[in-house]
């Protein structure tokens, strides 16, 4: 494992300015001061509560409490390791990352596996793109296929990177390993099929692709992650998956398939006021639209939608239009996706085309051209969330029985439940009740009998969780308990945040507050130890150059939420001194008591003669007498 020089990640937070790390994922405001302001990443929300300081380079979630610096975002959104996001930064802002002498240099072999990957698929995506643009059979071939048979034109191609495998599999592998991808990224790829016990020859790559026409998958910053492969006439015979129509890579380091949206990374620039997001079913349709102008279709990866993929579409716009196919399974696709997008507080609407007997994007656009694609998408039928679900659980409620129209009902109601707010909730019901026909007083009562049922069937799942939170003040001593604190580093968290806040603190602190009186079993204990120590040595750098000295994810977030606190304290020496008497009380009082009840029980067995056992109780209590003073100068 390399390690990154502490110096040169020191160096890196202070040339890296935090608001341009967070715009690249969140939209920014000013919010008085320096601080900018956005809707938090890392949860849902309409209002922003994600608050960013560039100066002193954290970033705050009022609303998740989700704290951490430049290193610690780009690590959440992006799903690296420390390493990893030193060097994506590194990369972004032209910094060259230096290591430590004998961990390894910044080589080949020693890069982060996923970046190794990001940067293997870069090449992969050319090369196909290559051959697809190639003037020879399998270029021709491709080609002919995208423009005449497709009926795409050729500047989506070279847009998308749009690209051919031949049926041997185009020398993807000999390239691989003349730029010297190491073995465990081309045994991670998934472009590959590999023995496991076989040493990596060009002869030991076997494509996953071949014959196939090739569409780069990015991830929402652009990155090509995967690759989902069409099925055509040049599809080899012992292709394993010869009769699938589409074949996906499989999962790797740098690919989930539920928390992908094909064509995100366009489309989030292109939505706005009047553009809301166009949620497709196939990459090919999200292509369709986007050569006819409709730049804000996306497609989930494969069939299924997640709801991590719709957390992220929060993210930039809350309209979604849903236009799928008009046949059943399109139709299906579409009742699913529903409950996950209002719980996702997403505004959903659902595009039909009306009298159409089957209707995809992909046909109707293309039919339509790009010349007249604006009026048919403008001319579709819009139907809200609750009249598309309420038509689909009945279609005819004019003909329906009474048990018919209740059990069309309870669908209703499992996804009017998704939907916090009250508001929504009595819009949705009393639109359910007019598409349903049935008396709104009737559905209303309905609907709070449905809820009452679902909280009593969810009620045993909260047992345990509250018998956690009655277990853990036992964790602590019966001294913090008493005090009513349940948690119990409370007092180090409380220590930590009055010298950050008050600098001046920390000398005297750190020679009135010994070492062993400090939990050191979490990150608030374990932080203040190691800033006492610095006091101590006078080697205090400084609460703006704090970086040499956290160490994790957990210490970096602790420290940007106590810099994000601005605690009202008129006597700081007096408020430090309590937390000093409680450290004290906690360290001390329980041998205390041990002591005393050992003497009070003279057959107990006693592992130290009485006389020792007085001193020692005798010295307790004088300690936990003394007077705590902190000597603070001026
Ligand atoms: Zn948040």
């Amino acid at each position: 494992m390399p390690v990154i020089k502490p110096t040169c990640v020191r160096d890196l937070k202070l040339r890296v300015n935090l608001a341009d790390v967070v715009s690249r994922t969140v939209t920014l405001r000013k919010a008085g001061g320096a601080r900018l302001k956005g809707l938090c990443p890392f949860h849902n929300e309409k209002t922003p509560s994600f608050n960013v300081d560039p100066d002193k380079g954290f970033y705050k979630c009022f609303g998740c409490g989700k704290a951490g610096d430049a290193i610690t975002f780009v690590r959440e959104t992006e799903q690296l390791n420390f390493t990893e996001a030193v060097e994506a930064l590194g990369k972004r802002f032209g910094i060259v990352i230096e290591y430590e002498e004998g961990s390894g240099g910044p080589t080949r072999e020693e890069r982060s596996l996923r970046q190794e990957i990001f940067d293997l698929h870069d090449a992969a995506a050319e090369h196909f793109f290559q051959a697809f643009k190639a003037r020879d059979a399998t270029g021709d071939f491709f080609r002919a296929l995208w423009t005449e048979k497709r009926r795409f034109p050729m500047e989506i191609a070279d847009e998308f990177k749009i690209g051919a495998a031949d049926e041997g599999g185009s020398g993807l592998g000999a390239l691989l390993l003349r730029k010297k991808f190491s073995e465990e990224a081309l045994r991670k790829c998934g472009l590959f099929f590999i023995y496991d016990d076989v040493e990596i020859t060009l002869g030991a790559l076997r494509p996953r692709f071949r014959g196939r026409l090739m569409i780069p998958i990015r991830d929402h910053q652009g990155r090509v992650v995967a690759f989902t492969a069409r099925q055509t006439d040049r599809t080899p015979e012992d292709d394993p998956a010869r009769e699938a129509k589409y074949v996906n890579s499989p999962e790797t380091p740098i690919f989930t398939k539920g928390n992908l949206l094909f064509n995100l990374d366009r489309a989030r620039t292109a939505v706005g006021e009047g553009k809301p997001f166009v949620l497709v079913e196939g990459q090919l349709d999200a292509l369709r639209c986007w050569s006819v102008g409709l730049k804000t279709a996306i497609a989930p990866q494969g069939t299924s939608i997640t709801e991590s993929q719709l957390v992220l579409l929060r993210r930039y716009h809350a309209q979604v239009e849903c236009f799928f196919d008009s046949d059943s399974a399109g139709q299906k696709a579409a009742l699913r996706f529903l409950p996950m997008a209002l719980k996702a507080s997403l505004e959903v609407r659902f595009l039909t085309l009306a009298g159409a007997e089957k209707l995809d994007p992909d046909l109707l656009f293309l039919e339509s051209g790009p010349e007249r694609a604006a009026e048919v998408y403008r001319g579709l039928r819009r139907d809200s969330a609750m009249a598309f679900a309420c038509r689909a659980a009945l279609p005819d409620p004019t003909q329906a029985s009474a048990e018919l129209k209740s059990r069309a009902a309870q669908a209703m109601f499992e996804i009017i439940a998704n939907t916090e707010s009250e508001v929504t909730r009595s819009q949705f019901l009393a639109e359910t009740s007019s598409q349903l026909r049935l008396p709104l007083a009737a559905a209303q009562k309905d609907f709070q009998a449905f809820l009452q049922r679902q909280t009593r069937q969810a009620a045993p799942r909260t047992a345990p969780d509250s018998e956690l939170h009655g277990a853990s003040p036992s964790l602590g001593s019966p001294t913090a308990a008493a005090n009513g604190s349940s948690s119990a580093h409370t007092s180090e968290r409380h220590l930590l945040l009055l010298i950050l806040h008050f600098e001046s603190l920390g000398r005297p602190l750190s020679s009135a507050l010994p070492h062993d009186w400090i939990d050191t079993g979490h990150a608030a204990g374990v932080l203040l130890n190691r800033f006492l120590g610095e006091f101590e040595q006078d080697a205090w750098p400084g609460r703006g150059h704090l970086d040499g000295l956290l160490e994790t994810p957990e210490e970096r977030a602790l420290v940007a939420n106590l810099m994000f606190e601005s605690p009202a304290i008129d006597d700081p020496v007096k408020v430090a001194q309590e937390g000093l008497r409680q450290l004290r009380a906690r360290a001390l009082e329980p041998r205390l008591r041990e002591i005393e009840l050992a003497l009070a029980n003279p057959h107990a067995d006693i592992e130290s003669d009485p006389i020792s056992l007085l001193k020692e109780r005798s010295e307790l209590q004088r300690q936990l007498r003394s007077p705590l003073v902190l000597a603070v100068a001026g």
